[in-house]
């Protein structure tokens, strides 16, 4: 066994180009993958048999949790009946047809049909592509422009990665910049002036859009996208009003708003959507990971009554929509799809997100949250982070060279418990499987104070 993990880990450091790697210390042998072998419930275990709790649910995707037979038992009966047909020109599956009515009858009021893809990031892209169709069809060319958040996370491909508000995935990538803008990121532990309350800051930032668009030129903005709680970004939920005062601008002046619900969709916030928690209106929602909870790669853009209107006036101009990829509702993935959204269903897994969320949180701010070296303990539902500071008192941040946040996360792991350092800011997340109970919840947060205590 010993051997032949030796055997993949040279296979592995000298043959697999892996994504969000740091590629220098990956290729020297510095940072073996560890190599994943299981999952029962939220436990995974490596081909060495140690076993962790896996406390950010894969990249909070495996919503079900691990194991799950019957989600297991559709794609292989799947498989064997019909592995692939395509989706083109009126083609489907029974089960594409059913998920697609299952997420209509789940979706916010208001929403009519699903386009599906493989990934968060060409879900996205199929948005930039049906918004700019959509203006065409309307006689508006020139509004086109689509206005994201520092700290947004959309995708990495070259639109997506350019809506991302992140460094890391801009650096030396010459993505292109126009027509994609930045506005004021919804982050009041950071960005709010101390004087502020959250009110008030979510007014500074609806004033900062309306401000953007005004410049811009409202006759050229097209979209505004937006997380419901910004997730990689970390893990922040939104200050107090803040959805509604967003809302109102975009509408003043007719702007679509794309809800990116990759994270939040099938149940993370303790509701089927993130908007329904929050009160938004999206035009546009994205969808991916637990939609299928990761058991095959789904995503897909739920279209609005309004949107799809104007999609239908443009095929009976211009003719079919020229958009599609090969593996547009894969029959095997849309399997896995209607198995884990009944078994969301049958689990009861949104009140569980909801209620052991709640509790998980609670915990984690009694265990760390007035350690001197924490700033915030945040989050919503199934959803939770810890900010490390250096100073809590007057918010100095530590010097990112330390890598607080990674050495935290590092000696969790070591201690059986997987969270996530996110990737700007010392920040520990949290997105365990929403089917966590409280013990399992009671053990992250008591390995997480000893993980913060022995590096802080
Ligand atoms: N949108 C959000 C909110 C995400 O969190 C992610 C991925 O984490 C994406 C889009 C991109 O999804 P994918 O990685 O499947 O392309």
């Amino acid at each position: 066994m010993l051997e032949q993990s030796n055997e993949l880990s040279a296979w592995d450091r000298d043959h697999f180009f892996h994504p969000s790697t740091h590629m220098g210390t990956h290729a020297r042998g510095e940072s073996p993958a560890r190599i994943m072998a299981g999952g029962e419930g939220v436990t995974v275990w490596d081909n060495t048999g140690k076993k962790s709790i896996d406390a950010f649910a894969g990249l909070y995707c495996v919503n079900v949790g691990y194991g799950r037979q019957k989600v297991a038992d559709a794609i292989a009966e799947q498989a064997k009946n019909l592995a692939y047909y395509h989706a083109y020109v009126g083609h489907g599956t029974e089960a594409s047809i059913t998920l697609a009515k299952m997420i209509i009858d789940r979706a916010p009021k208001g929403m009519s049909r699903v386009y599906f893809g493989l990934s968060g990031s060409d879900a996205n892209e199929t948005n930039i592509k049906l918004i700019w169709y959509y203006n065409n069809v309307l006689g508006r060319p020139e509004k086109k422009k689509i206005i994201s958040r520092w700290r947004g996370y959309h995708g990495s491909g070259v639109m997506t990665g350019s809506l991302t508000g992140l460094e890391l995935f801009h650096n030396a990538f010459d993505l292109p910049r126009a027509p994609i803008t930045h506005t004021e990121a919804p982050y009041y532990f950071r960005r709010a002036d101390r004087s502020m309350s959250e009110e008030q800051f979510s007014q500074y930032c609806a004033d900062k859009l309306e401000e953007m668009i005004l410049a811009e030129g409202p006759d050229t903005v097209a979209a505004f996208i937006g997380e419901p709680i910004l997730g990689t970004g970390g893990i922040v939920p939104p200050p107090a009003g803040y959805w509604q005062k967003i809302q109102a601008v975009l509408n003043k002046y007719d702007v679509l708003l794309v809800a990116d619900e990759v994270v939040t969709g099938f149940g993370r916030l303790g509701t089927m959507f993130g908007s329904d928690h929050y009160g938004i209106k999206p035009d546009l929602i994205t969808i991916a990971k637990g939609l299928t909870s990761a058991y095959a790669p789904l995503s897909g853009v739920i279209v609005s009554d309004k949107v799809w209107q104007v999609l239908v006036k443009g095929s009976d101009k211009l003719g079919s929509l020229g958009h599609g990829w090969t593996y547009s509702a894969h029959p095997i993935c849309v399997a896995a799809g209607v198995a884990n959204l009944e078994l969301i269903d049958e689990m009861d897994l949104v009140r569980n997100a909801g209620e052991t969320g709640a509790y998980f949180r609670a915990e984690l701010a009694k265990a760390v949250g007035s350690h001197r070296n924490v700033g915030e303990v945040r989050g919503d539902g199934m959803l939770a982070a810890v900010e490390f500071v250096k100073d809590r008192d007057d918010r100095v941040f530590f010097d990112p060279a330390l890598k607080v946040g990674p050495q935290i996360a590092t000696a969790l792991a070591a201690s059986g418990v997987i969270g996530r350092a996110m990737p700007q800011g010392d920040i520990l997340g949290f997105a365990p499987p929403l089917c966590l109970t409280r013990e399992e919840a009671d053990t992250i947060v008591a390995k997480t104070a000893d993980a913060v205590n022995s590096v802080l």
